[in-house]
């Protein structure tokens, strides 16, 4: 019959089963030691790792601000900038006179009318012709008919007067191109008054009689052209 003891070397010396246990827990402690030295190292080999990393993280961060700061201050300096150049559009423009200026200037007379007539009724509307069988016989005028505006037509004279500038007004028109108009002023004592009830605002104004009379005759040539396309016109 076979028994379990039949394995077992009953020979076996309780000596060398304590021997054995001692070698293998020498090597159990070797090993445990190896380990743990080798994961220690480990250990601080990521320690410093992750110091190395925080060390270049917070360096990043650090330049990462100091960027953003030259961003903003760049930013500001842009928007200076822009407002800067808005604000040269806007720009008071140069105006040819200066307050207190003596100027010349160009006006249209009032009551005081040129007249351009009808050349062949010299604007009565009516001719008269001497007859034999009848005397004097007064017709309707043949060229002009007496028709109203046909026999007669008004034009404006102009004259010029020194004046002085006591006020500037500057804006701009649909094409964006600066214009002035000023507000002048007879007399050159009145420049200093806070008073504007004289004040007479135009826009042309010339330092010199001659170009103030140059303009004047032109507005007047203007007027009369008119007033003669009125009363030749239909001849053509
Ligand atoms: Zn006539």
């Amino acid at each position: 019959m076979w028994s379990v003891n039949d394995y077992f070397d009953h020979e076996f010396d309780g000596d060398v089963e304590s021997q054995a246990d001692e070698i293998v827990n020498e090597a159990k402690n070797k090993i445990t030691d190896l380990i743990y030295e080798s994961v220690k190292s480990e250990i601080e080999q990521d320690r410093q790792n992750y110091e190395r990393a925080k060390e270049r993280a917070d360096e990043l961060q650090k330049e990462c601000y100091e960027k953003s700061e030259k961003i903003n201050t760049l930013e500001i300096e842009l928007k200076r900038t822009k407002e800067e150049l808005k604000r040269k559009d806007k720009e008071i423009p140069q105006t040819p006179f200066a307050l207190g200026d003596e100027v010349w200037v160009p006006y249209r007379k009032y009551g005081d009318k040129g007249e351009i007539k009808c050349p062949t009724c010299n604007g009565e509307g009516y001719i008269t012709a001497l007859t034999d069988a009848y005397g004097t016989l007064k017709c309707v005028c043949p060229h002009c008919h007496n028709d109203w505006g046909k026999t007669k037509a008004e034009y404006d004279k102009y004259s010029i007067e020194r004046r002085y500038i006591k006020s500037i007004n500057i804006f701009t028109d649909k094409a964006k191109e600066a214009r002035f108009d000023y507000g002048t002023i007879e007399d050159k004592s009145n420049l200093e008054v806070k008073d504007y009830h004289y004040v007479n605002t135009v826009t042309h104004v010339y330092s010199t009689k001659e170009e103030a009379l140059k303009k004047a005759q032109e507005w007047e040539n203007e007027s009369k052209k008119k007033a003669e396309e009125k009363i030749f016109g239909e001849k053509k």
